[in-house]
């Protein structure tokens, strides 16, 4: 079984476990008011642990992210998890009105704004409250969110957490799934926001590498020891600590190791997007940076049967890069044959093509193709049949901007390599 089933497969009994336990598993019978305020219970229970797994999965502990398939994969199982909490919460509150209806609207409204010392209604409401706050940003209702402010608003989502379960324990039957539930949630918290940070490996910059006017490759070396284990296409959450910098000191972003694992040095490429990103083309050597990791689980561990179709888009291209200095120092492939594709928009932006040029060349089985869009347009099917004859038997693996990702996808699927052979890294976790 692939690790990535082990993390679903458990979150699925997961999910069922609240209800069971609770005893709403059988509908009540014919009576509509019954069935109706049984759809509300089970559709309450529901909620509050898919919101409460969504914030257990916030845990972000390496290793245990493969369970998932990787980080980013288990990002999007949280974002999925918390939007149909939220969609199952809107559905208990009309549920609620709706068996209140079926006796009079007295009665429904009776049933939702109790007088005041019903504090666990009143808790549901506040919580409500806090959700909608938190997520019409996480949902882009008002527009792209600025992601530090984004992060910022995640604080809202633990009072809804802590509000939601006063909810649930005055009105459930049984308690003890909502203590263990929430005494999860409450330890990913914990551990995201206070042990994680101050477990980080301390590092030092030993250089930093200009590769291009807005691209620098940094290299570091642990204060003490040996630089974490990793495999290539790995990444890390970064934290300068450098306080001359213009933007982004103690500020933790994501970026893929582009070190061939077991290297001296940790390296990490870093493009100039934003202000973080920005400021980090002039960071001081001998400044410290806090890293945490390894996560992630984008490239194959093991040798494959097919061959190999890497494509990386601009910046996209720093998991290959560590995968390709990987290979050169084993002096081969692990895979039979290698074909890696660097998308730019022009040669001058191919950053790291040189060192990948000459590194290909003592490797029989990798082959390395340009696709520069200034001069040979959109990538196509033609022109990849032109790299891949056999494009179908290819595996692929894709890390790039996400139009350029689905626009691939696109080509690959037309061309008939099936959905199941194509894997991608998202850059972005919003
Ligand atoms: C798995 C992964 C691997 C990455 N690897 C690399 C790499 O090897 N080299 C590289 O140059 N870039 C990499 N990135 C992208 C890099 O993290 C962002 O460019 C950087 O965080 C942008 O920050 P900024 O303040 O400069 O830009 P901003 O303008 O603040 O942000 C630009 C976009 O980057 C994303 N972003 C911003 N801050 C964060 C954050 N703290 N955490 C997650 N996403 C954020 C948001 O989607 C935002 O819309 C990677 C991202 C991910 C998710």
């Amino acid at each position: 079984m692939r690790s990535a089933r082990v993390g679903e497969l458990t979150l699925a009994l997961l999910i069922l476990l609240p209800l069971a336990a609770s005893g709403h598993l059988a509908p009540p019978g014919a009576d509509p008011t019954a069935m109706l305020y049984w759809l509300a219970r089970v559709t309450g229970v529901l909620a509050l642990t898919l919101i409460l797994l969504a914030a257990i999965l916030s845990f972000r502990i390496p290793g245990l992210d493969r369970w998932f398939g990787g980080l980013t994969r288990l990002w999007s199982i949280h974002h999925v998890l918390g939007w149909a909490g939220f969609v199952l919460v809107l559905s208990h509150v009309w549920l609620v009105a709706a068996g209140g209806l079926t006796t009079s609207v007295a009665a429904a409204t009776h049933r939702l704004f109790p007088p005041l010392d019903h504090g666990a209604i009143w808790a549901g409401w506040a919580a409500l409250l806090a959700l909608l706050v938190f997520l019409a940003p996480t949902f882009k209702f008002f527009g792209e969110p600025g992601y530090a402010r984004w992060k910022r608003l995640h604080l809202i989502s633990a009072a809804a957490l802590v509000l939601a379960l006063v909810h649930a324990l005055a009105l459930a039957a049984v308690a003890w799934p909502w203590w263990l539930f929430g005494a999860l949630a409450l330890a990913a918290i914990l551990w995201r926001k206070l042990l994680s940070p101050r477990m980080a490996g301390r590092y030092r910059v030993e250089a930093v590498d200009s590769l291009g006017p807005d691209l620098v490759e940094l290299q570091l070396a642990p204060v003490t020891g040996t630089p974490m284990a990793h495999q290539a296409g790995q990444f890390v959450y970064l934290t300068p600590q450098d306080p001359t910098l213009a933007s982004g000191c103690g500020e933790e972003h994501p970026y893929t190791l582009s070190s061939a694992p077991g290297a001296r040095h940790l390296r990490i490429g870093v493009k100039a997007l934003g202000d973080a990103t920005r400021a980090l083309q002039r960071v001081r050597p001998g400044s410290e940076v806090r890293i945490e990791g390894p996560y992630g689980d984008f490239l194959p561990r093991h040798p494959q049967p097919r061959p190999v179709l890497w494509v990386g888009a601009g910046i996209g291209i720093t998991p290959f890069v560590g995968a390709v200095r990987a290979m050169a120092e084993r002096g081969e492939s692990p895979h039979p044959s290698v074909r890696l594709v660097y998308a730019v928009n022009t040669r001058g932006d191919a950053h790291f093509a040189d060192e990948l040029e000459a590194l290909a060349a003592n490797l029989p089985n990798l082959s390395l193709a340009i696709h520069e869009r200034n001069a040979s347009g959109l990538l196509d099917a033609a022109w990849l049949r032109d790299q891949c004859p056999d494009l179908e038997r290819h595996e692929v693996w894709i890390c790039g901007p996400a139009p350029f990702d689905r626009h691939l996808r696109m080509i690959l699927r037309a061309q008939g390599v099936p959905r199941r052979r194509i894997h991608s890294e998202a850059f972005h976790l919003l």
